[in-house]
Order: structure tokens, then C-alpha cells, then sequence
């Protein structure tokens, strides 16, 4: 220790310790080292003193989450999610509790995301010029859809899977429609015959039901601190927007409408407004 930046380097460090010390006030932060570039992870907060709610930082956004007792501890779980298209090599994630707050650096990696070609319809890879305008207001629709937040939660993981049918093609993969790039595909496709019931992946409420040109009919359901599922290209809507759902309840039927190839079951999730892979929170299903 005679080089004078590495002994003020351990003074500070020591003062650090010091001030960070007194016992449980800062609250604790459990979260990944690394994520995946569009995967969701589970975030834990805890507290040893009664804290009301915690706020999560993260990308620039705070999202408030209201902590129940645990024993001893006052916590509370949030899902996040780490953007398919997120240019940072690690982000910091921050959580008060109270006045105080902790905060964990996450690294960023990535997943192999294979190429996918399909061959469409003309109409959903040019779409027609009359159609534009309606793609527009369905892509507001899903933004305010998307952009609801309630600090209580409803959702718990594993999520029910919707239909039992296998996957069909993947979350992120990066798509070819008739031999023109389109972005990454953003949901899973489980394989599912054209009229199976479609279970709700936890409880919610349903803040989009509707027929949009891409997605065919739609179903939004909030599940609070901002986790949102989605099930597209339904032969059948079966509820309301403002509906309050259960988990497992039905809330339509699989089909072939809007932009696809079959009927087949398109799910999405979204964390705070941010697509990610719904796979590893899923169910396992049982093999028969
Ligand atoms: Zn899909």
C-alpha cells in the first residue's frame, strides 16, 4: 500500500463499509449477474424494516411495487426485462426501500437468434395504402394498452401455458417475410388446431380485445407491475376490455387471422412496455 491512489482507494472502501453498515437499512437486492438480451428475470427486494413499497429503477424508469411481509422482511418481486435491441453492455438496476437504496449491475449477453423465412399474403408485407392509417391507430391502441402500470401484482410464475401445442417458432427470431427482412419475431408460436381454447397465463385484466391488421383478433391482459401477455390471430374473442380474468380462464379461441401462415397460437410478454421471450416462465408440459 505505498502507491497513494490505491491506499485512498481502500480508505474509501472501508468508508464505504462503514457507511453502508448499520444493520439492514439499506434493503437487499436479489438479481442476475447477467440477462440475455430480450429475456424477462425475476428481481427480489427485502427489507428487515417496514417499507410500504419499493421503487425499481431501471432504464430510466422508475416502477413502484408494493411490498407484502415475508416473516421478519418486507419484500417484493418484480419482473424485468432486458431489450432485444438494448446497445449497452451492462445496465445498473436500482431499488429504494424507504430512504435508503441498493443497486446491482447487470451484464448483457447475447442469445444465437436464427433466421426465419415465411411466405405470406402480399397485403401484410405491402400493406395497401388504405390499410396504413389503421395500422397506425392499432399501434396506438397496443402502446396505451402497454403503457398501463399498477404497483400490485396479480401475475405468479410459472405462467399457465395457454394451449398444449409445441412451439412453432421461437421468441427473436429474425424474420424474412417473402424474402423481405421484418425484425425480430416478437411472441412464441405454439402449434394449436383452429378453435382450441385459449387459457390466460395469470390473473389480469383485459386492456385490449380487437381485430387488428397484423396481430388478427387480439387479447391484452395486465397482470400488474407492468407484465402484460398477449394472444394474437384468434378465430374468437371471448372478453371485454375492462374484464377482470382469472388465470386459466378462457379468453378465446386459436385461429388464422391477421399475418400469418395457420392457425397456430401467437403469445407475447411484455415487462414494463418491453417485449421478451415468455419461454422459461412457462409451465413445463407434461409428456402424455
Ligand atoms: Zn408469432
Amino acid at each position: 500500500m505505498k502507491n497513494p491512489v490505491r491506499v485512498l482507494a481502500f480508505l474509501m472502501l472501508c468508508l464505504c463499509g462503514v457507511l453502508s453498515a448499520p444493520a439492514g437499512a439499506a434493503p437487499l437486492l436479489d438479481a442476475p449477474d447477467r440477462v440475455a438480451r430480450g429475456d424477462a428475470f425475476l428481481v427480489l427486494a427485502s427489507s428487515p424494516q417496514p417499507v410500504q413499497r419499493f421503487v425499481f429503477s431501471w432504464g430510466g424508469k422508475d416502477y413502484a411495487a408494493d411490498a407484502y411481509q415475508e416473516g421478519e422482511q418486507w419484500q417484493a418481486v418484480i419482473l424485468l426485462g432486458m431489450p432485444l435491441e438494448e446497445k449497452q453492455a451492462a445496465r445498473t438496476l436500482t431499488v429504494r426501500g424507504g430512504t435508503e437504496s441498493a443497486s446491482a449491475r447487470i451484464a448483457v449477453f447475447d442469445r444465437k437468434r436464427p433466421v426465419q423465412k415465411l411466405t405470406v399474403d402480399r397485403k401484410y408485407v405491402s400493406p395497401p395504402a388504405d390499410v396504413m392509417a389503421r395500422i397506425r391507430e392499432d399501434r396506438r391502441k397496443v402502446a396505451r394498452a402497454l403503457a398501463i402500470y399498477s404497483s400490485r401484482r396479480s401475475w405468479t410464475v410459472p405462467f399457465v401455458r395457454p394451449v398444449e401445442g409445441g412451439i412453432s417458432s421461437q421468441y427473436g427470431l429474425r424474420r424474412v417475410f417473402n424474402g423481405q427482412p421484418r425484425g425480430f419475431h416478437k411472441g412464441l408460436d405454439l402449434r394449436s388446431p383452429e378453435g382450441t381454447p385459449i387459457k390466460a397465463c395469470a390473473d389480469g385484466v383485459v386492456t385490449l380485445a380487437d381485430n387488428l391488421y397484423f396481430s388478427g383478433n387480439a387479447v391484452y391482459l395486465d397482470h400488474g407491475l407492468g407484465v402484460v401477455t398477449a394472444y394474437l390471430h384468434m378465430s374468437k374473442i371471448l372478453v371485454r376490455p375492462g374484464e377482470s380474468v382469472r388465470r386459466g380462464q378462457v379468453v378465446g379461441l386459436v385461429g388464422a387471422t391477421g399475418r400469418v401462415t395457420g392457425p397456430h397460437l401467437h403469445l407475447s410478454l411484455f415487462a414494463q412496455g418491453q417485449s421478451v421471450d415468455i419461454l422459461p416462465l412457462l409451465e413445463k408440459v407434461e409428456k402424455r
